[in-house]
């Protein structure tokens, strides 16, 4: 039987369900390809791997000079230098033998026989013609080693990183910016990805207008839309906006149909306890199943969770701050799994609270707070709000401070945890 669950069980629960989401994705071969410059935030649908050993040859990592161990075991130590490498340049033309060094720079491949890299700062050229017993056979250029190195120091052996035909990176991975710079490395300009799941998102309320419309004394702009059509994007999916239900059984029901079409269906408001909170009765009518009908949380205890028609939805609460955070906790989750993403964990920072907190038991509370600070030294504290239809609070906040529910005080001072948007 559904009822109102706790936090970590509603999480639970919509867990279970991406995870099967994103099974019958990955077997839906519904794939993308796409340019690599449009792949960010998309799930990759295949595995990349390396094309060639990384590094390809044997990599310098400072500049300075290719030398044999060996030969600076005992410093100063002073070598003939019979060239110069740089990044691009072929390794194959010098070969460094006993007494000799090559100037290298980062990037650049080692030349054969050395086995190490001395960095220039622990060097000094010797001018031409500065007479020394060890002059060289040549007549070149000196360079005195002023550190000796180990062997294997400021290069990356051939094949280190990876070798040729290593997966990089497995199915499922979301492409950020470090992904998108292993597929150019591998010389993918175009990758397969997952179809982006399309997640419609409907307002209900008779007190909405559209944000290009002048709202009457007691009506409200619809910026719920707005939020929650930028969160879909933001998931991994595409936001289709319907038009605004109004608090009527039968235009509620025909938009909620039409929201069914898509592969999961957002509707914000209607799901309180009020008369006309209507969302929960229409969609028990169209044969929903539900999951659970709310969460012990705070803002959004009234969530819903539930599939209809073999498509899954969410009732959010209409309050602004409600409808973003139980977004955050419940919708994205399955959104990014109907993306085709692996899961990710809710990962909450910890920073040291600035303020006594005081709340109530019983819910986990995700608070509009500010954190502040960096490296060890964050602070959070929390923005001063009217409560969860406060929306000009949100421009005051830049995280959310979350209170577990057995806590009625927290003491200033105190290590707490803390969800980013
Ligand atoms: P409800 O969840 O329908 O009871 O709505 C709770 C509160 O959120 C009410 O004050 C609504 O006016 C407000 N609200 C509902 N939907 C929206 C929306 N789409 N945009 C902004 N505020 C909304
Ligand atoms: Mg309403």
């Amino acid at each position: 039987m559904p009822g109102v669950v706790s936090f970590e069980e509603a999480r639970r629960i919509v867990e279970g369900h991406a995870g099967r989401a994103r099974e019958a994705v990955a077997e839906s071969r519904s794939f993308d390809t796409v340019d690599l410059n449009c792949a960010r935030g998309r799930a990759l649908a295949e595995e990349l791997a390396a094309d060639r050993d990384f590094p390809a040859f044997a990599r310098a990592t400072r500049d300075g000079y290719a030398v044999r161990a060996s030969d600076v075991e005992r410093v100063p130590a002073r070598l003939e230098l019979i060239g110069e490498i740089k990044a691009g340049d072929s390794g194959d033309s010098f070969s460094v033998r006993a007494g000799q060094a090559v100037s290298i720079m980062t990037g650049a491949p080692l030349p054969a026989g050395a086995d190490a890299v001395v960095m220039v700062e622990y060097t000094a050229e010797i001018p031409p013609g500065s007479g020394s017993s060890q002059s060289t056979a040549s007549g070149g250029r000196n360079i005195e080693i002023q550190r000796s190195v180990k062997t294997g120091e400021n290069f990356v052996p051939r094949g280190a990183e990876a070798r040729a035909g290593d997966v990089l990176i497995e199915a499922g991975r979301r492409l950020d910016h470090s992904l998108i710079a292993i597929a150019a490395a591998v010389g993918r300009s175009r990758v397969r990805v997952f179809r982006r799941p399309r997640v419609a998102v409907l307002a209900t309320g008779d007190e909405l207008v559209e944000v290009g419309v002048t709202p009457g004394p007691a009506q409200i702009r619809n910026s719920n839309s707005y939020s929650l059509a930028a969160q879909v994007e933001e998931a991994g999916g595409e936001a289709v906006r319907l038009a605004i239900a109004p608090d009527e059984v039968g235009r509620l029901r025909e938009l909620i149909e039409e929201g069914l079409s898509c592969d999961l269906l957002l509707l914000s408001g209607g799901v309180s306890m009020g008369k006309f909170d209507l969302v929960e009765r229409v969609l028990g009518e169209l044969g929903a199943e539900l999951y659970f009908t709310g969460a012990r949380i705070q803002p959004g205890k009234p969530v819903v969770f539930g599939s209809c028609a073999r498509r899954y939805f969410f009732g959010l609460p209409g309050n602004p701050v409600s409808t973003m955070v139980t977004f955050r906790l419940f919708a994205r989750p399955l959104i990014a799994a109907l993306a085709g993403a692996l899961p990710e964990p809710l990962a909450f920072l910890k920073a040291r609270l600035k303020a006594e907190v005081r709340t109530k038991t019983g819910l986990t509370r995700f608070l509009p707070a500010v954190i502040s600070g960096e490296f060890t030294e964050s602070e959070v504290e929390l923005a001063a709000w009217q409560g969860s239809g406060d929306i000009a609070a949100l421009a005051r906040a830049n995280c959310y401070l979350v209170v577990p529910p057995e806590r009625e005080r927290i003491p200033a001072g105190e290590m707490v945890s803390v969800l980013l948007p």
